[in-house]
């Protein structure tokens, strides 16, 4: 045996997993379900389905089993099949395989094949009794994922009809008795765990020991143009005036007598909508010079801050340096070369710094962490019901995940957590998360209830492991019918099966599928993306006017969603020609949202290229040309029922909707400039409610477009879709 073998076996078992492992093979042939729970970095991942293989060898079964092991997110499909595969000193594609969507390596001789939880249900869409399959893995259940339970519903539905089949649950946290009660008193194995332990610094604690203080001015939460900019305070969110309410009232309630008044009086500076880069800066600093050897996890919200702040601190003498500091960034759309990386040991001397989302909280152990830094908060979807509409915005985090991240610092030593935020906040939090299946709508799951042939949907939701209200699955039903993607019987249209593909929001996939039939898909990318990134176009406040005029040029037909069409054909050009930051920061464009629009252009693509619907010819897909008023039709179409009534009196117009009669216009709207809409109707993707109503983007249409597209739909004609698509094309032909 190599070295390296021997290396690896001695790291194997060393993992406390790896103490239980009769245990657990024992537990499994004799129980058709059991969980597993077990502190994160036991090593559940990594070993049990290694076990389960080598058990199923040595009992001459090896060339007849498959196992199925299910990852929440598709990094984590792709890191763990890669890490076991090593382990096992084989190549990714022998015997470990993975298939995550788009993407995927296995062989003949695959048997254990690591994937999405979203692959594992497509699978069954096919092939409902998953014959051939022998085990069932579902990981990171604690994360009670809208797709993890849906599956757990299919999988209760399966098992008399597979008695041979094995269902292995894992879960990072202590309620294996909520999933083993639900499949009807499963086996339970926990597998004992070791941390150091890890001292806690709460927001008051950092400031009162290092005498930093908070002013108004040093927790802009954005970088380059974003920070020089004063920016304006827009209509602001609801779920970010719940973040602050929240500390209001425990800060009103906390018991700060002990700390002095310098403390207490940058503490009622703090900002609790943004996460203070400059004090992040400062207790890295503070690590690297005072603290011993070890690396340093940073808590972000997601790809876009960790990206700031990356270009933020990589400027900085001591984090700029590559003798001293790695600086690394683990999150969901990483590359896989830049994964290796966050597990490689650096050299010695150098200090480890990874930023990171929550994906690191349970999901991936790195080993060699001591210090945590904390923002506190999490992206997190979340049910928007003025929109019936998913939206995903930082929120706080539970107090189990505020532990898990503070257990992230004592795998190797003692270690050290830094909370971005003051304790009574903390003592705020929620004791868990909301699984997912009671936080987020509905549409999404029940076009897939449906596509899964699965009957009734309220019907199965009830057999949930928490079943959401029945309002809300009515609500979801409701609005599939209006946009056509459920017949009267609650059957999938044509459109509902395309629709029933495509893993985002019904109305951009609306959006998308009807633009790449009628060949103006590129614009119509775009929009889409641009409706799932943060609003790129920027309004700061001393330089209101300069900024309208900015957006209004790239405006002539009432309609910011084509407005931002132009400004990323702009914003492409200045990247061929390398000068992406000039043409930003004259268009009061962030920089942030145009690479993620960028980004998620492609991923649509890609997802709209394999519904088989175009052949990835751009030349097809784009053959209107560059029709605007296509265009606005296909976003009316997307965007239906999103709209609202022009009505013209002597001066100016006034916006009307059928739920909540007068409506108005964000001020940064380029239709908030005119006078006059020589439209009947705007179409709109979000509402806002401050004291009025206002409409966020709005794009003004035709009689002809609503009509053809939403009107049909209104009056019930769900199985006109293809006519209706037929009379358009007639229309323009
Ligand atoms: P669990 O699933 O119980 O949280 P894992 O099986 O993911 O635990 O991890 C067990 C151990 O293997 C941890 O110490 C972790 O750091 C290590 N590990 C996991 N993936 C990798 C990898 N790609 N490279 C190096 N070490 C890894
Ligand atoms: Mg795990």
């Amino acid at each position: 045996q190599s070295v390296r073998g021997r290396r690896m076996l001695e790291l194997r078992t060393g993992l406390p997993a790896f103490n239980q492992r009769d245990l657990l093979l024992t537990a499994i042939s004799q129980n058709q379900v059991i969980v597993i729970s077990g502190e994160t970095g036991c090593g559940k991942t990594t070993q049990v389905p290694q076990f389960i293989l080598e058990s199923e060898i040595e009992a001459n079964r090896g060339a007849s089993c498959s196992i199925i092991c299910t990852q929440p997110r598709r990094i984590s499909a792709m890191s763990v099949s890669e890490r076991v595969a090593y382990e096992r000193g084989e190549q990714l594609g022998e015997s470990v395989g993975y298939k995550v969507r788009l993407e995927g390596v296995r062989g003949r001789d695959t048997r254990l094949l690591f994937c999405t939880t979203g692959i594992l249900l497509r699978r069954l869409l096919v092939d409902r009794n998953l014959r051939g399959v022998t085990h069932v893995i579902v990981d990171e259940i604690h994360e009670r994922g809208m797709n993890e339970d849906f599956l757990l519903i299919i999988l209760k539905d399966l098992l008399p009809r597979r008695p041979e089949l094995k269902l292995i649950l894992m879960s990072a946290s202590l309620d294996a008795e909520l999933f083993s009660s639900y499949f009807g008193g499963a086996g339970v194995v926990h597998i004992p765990g070791f941390t150091y332990p890890v001292r806690s610094h709460f927001l008051e604690d950092i400031l009162e020991m290092s005498g930093y203080r908070l002013t108004q001015y040093n927790q802009i939460d954005d970088y380059g143009q974003e920070k020089t900019w004063k920016m304006n305070k827009q209509i602001p969110r609801k779920r970010k005036s719940q973040i602050a309410s929240v500390v209001e009232d425990a800060l009103r309630a906390a018991d700060l007598k002990e700390f002095s008044p310098e403390t207490r009086g940058s503490l009622s500076c703090w900002n609790p909508d943004c996460i203070g880069f400059n004090l992040i800066e400062f207790i890295l600093c503070h690590i690297c010079e005072n603290e011993r050897p070890g690396g340093i996890l940073v808590f972000m919200t997601g790809w876009d801050d960790i990206t700031s702040l990356k270009e933020k601190i990589q400027i900085h003498p001591i984090f700029g340096n590559p003798h001293r500091v790695l600086l690394l960034a683990c999150h969901g759309s990483m590359a896989s070369s830049e994964q290796r990386l966050i597990f490689e040991e650096p050299a010695s001397g150098v200090r480890k710094i990874v930023l990171a989302t929550n994906i690191a909280e349970t999901s991936i152990t790195i080993n060699d962490v001591a210090f945590v830094i904390d923002c506190g908060k999490a992206k997190e979807t979340s049910y928007d019901a003025l929109n019936n509409a998913p939206c995903l915005l930082p929120s706080w985090i539970s107090k189990v995940s505020a532990q898990q991240r503070r257990g992230r610092a004592g795998r190797v030593q003692p270690g050290q957590c830094y909370h971005l935020y003051p304790k009574c906040v903390y003592d705020a939090f929620a004791e868990y998360q909301l699984p997912e299946i009671l936080r987020t709508p509905l549409q999404s799951l029940c076009l897939q209830i449906k596509s899964l042939n699965l009957g009734s949907i309220s019907e199965f939701l009830s057999r949930a492991l928490q079943s959401p209200e029945l309002l809300a699955v009515q609500k979801a039903i409701e609005y599939l019918k209006i946009i056509g993607a459920l017949d009267e019987n609650e059957c999938l249209t044509t459109l509902g099966r395309y629709l029933s593909k495509l893993p985002m929001e019904p109305k951009l996939g609306k959006m998308l599928v009807l633009g790449a039939i009628l060949g103006c898909l590129d614009p119509i990318l775009t929009v889409a993306a641009g409706l799932s990134v943060r609003d790129p176009f920027l309004t700061p406040l001393d330089k209101k006017d300069l900024a309208e005029a900015a957006k209004s040029q790239f405006s002539r037909d009432h309609s910011d969603h084509l407005a931002l069409v132009r400004a990323y054909e702009g914003w492409k050009k200045a990247e061929e020609e390398s000068a992406v930051y000039d043409y930003c920061w004259k268009n009061f464009l962030s920089v942030q949202s145009m690479r993620a629009i960028d980004s998620l252009r492609k991923e649509f693509f890609s997802l709209i290229k394999d519904t088989g619907l175009i052949d990835g010819n751009t030349a097809t897909c784009n053959s209107g040309g560059n029709d605007e008023n296509l265009t606005r039709a296909v976003i009316c179409y997307g965007l239906y029922p999103g709209i609202c009534s022009v009505v013209h009196n002597e001066r100016s117009f006034s916006l009307k909707t059928m739920e909540d009669g007068q409506v108005l216009l964000n001020s940064n709207s380029v239709n908030a400039r005119e006078t006059k809409i020589p439209y009947p109707w705007l179409v709109f993707n979000e509402k806002i409610k401050v004291n009025s109503v206002f409409l966020r983007d709005s794009t003004a249409v035709s009689d002809s477009a609503l009509i053809l597209f939403g009107g049909s739909i209104s009056k019930g004609d769900t199985d006109g879709h293809l006519k209706m698509l037929g009379g358009y094309l007639e229309f323009f032909m």
